[in-house]
């Protein structure tokens, strides 16, 4: 049964990986920008991790049959020098032409700052004045209610319409406040921190299955290339329909994803 990782850092994986994924059953992944896990000095690195996202990455995952699509940004963890992140959003244009990109991403808040949430705003613009799709990274822990409530006052601000953004790494206590406003819904799977297999499982019991997907967001830290394949696995433990999960896992990809014109799978 094939599935869409639709949150998952490709550049920090190996070729092992992709092999693994697409033997589990992946064809389609989307990639978005984020930290590299040390702050990039200079302009000139976001060209070429850019030119990594556009370029290298979808030549990368071709060879395993799987479909490559990324989000471009500077991420919130970088976002605390105002002028360096306005330079940074410059120079994404330059790259919106390339046939792999669906959208703004991973934006967000990181502390809730003032200057995140300029940078927030900023890049939200972008998205309305090149019609794109949004992805949100939440911050962790006790900031993400707060932050994903700033987010989405961001987001109706900036005149952007919900069913356009995925707002990622929910949670129990954020999932209902980001249906309830109308804005897509995405689960991190992680061995740890954020959801696990079996909570993800339970909040989608809870919630249901509308505008609700599930990604790895594999990376270079602790993360699991193959969380999606194993949350699959149970929904199957608890008898959830084939339909069921084929929803989660592509369907639902799939209707958001497919708001971008980029977005293409052969399968
Ligand atoms: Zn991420």
């Amino acid at each position: 049964m094939s599935y869409i990782d639709p949150h998952i850092h490709m550049v920090s994986r190996t070729t092992d990986d992709y092999r693994r994924m697409a033997q589990a059953g992946c064809v389609a992944i989307t990639e978005p920008a984020f930290w590299a896990g040390f702050d990039r000095c200079s302009v000139e690195g976001f060209r070429d991790y850019f030119r990594q996202l556009t370029q290298v990455e979808p030549a990368r995952s071709a060879r395993y049959g799987i479909a490559h699509h990324t989000w471009l940004c500077i991420n919130p963890k970088e976002a605390e020098d105002a002028g360096f992140a306005r330079e940074v959003m410059s120079i994404i244009p330059e790259f919106l032409d390339a046939p792999n990109v669906l959208g703004i991403g991973e934006i967000g808040l990181n502390k809730n700052s003032r200057n995140e949430l300029q940078v927030l705003e900023a890049h939200l613009a972008l998205a309305a004045a090149h019609d794109l799709l949004v992805l949100v990274h939440t911050p962790h822990l006790e900031d993400k209610l707060k932050g994903t409530m700033l987010i989405m006052d961001a987001v109706a601000n900036a005149g952007l319409d919900p069913d356009r953004v995925l707002i990622d790494h929910v949670e129990e206590h954020t999932v209902g406040a980001v249906l309830d406003r109308g804005f897509w819904a995405g689960m991190t799977l992680y061995p740890d921190t954020k959801c696990t297999p079996q909570r993800a499982v339970d909040i989608l019991e809870r919630w249901g299955m509308n505008r609700i997907w599930m990604n790895s967001a594999g990376d270079w830290g602790d993360s699991d290339p193959l969380a999606v394949p194993k949350a699959r696995m149970e929904m199957r433990r608890r008898r959830h329909s084939a339909e069921s999960i084929r929803r989660i896992t592509f369907d639902n990809p799939v209707a958001f994803l497919s708001r971008s014109g980029n977005f293409r799978i052969d399968a």
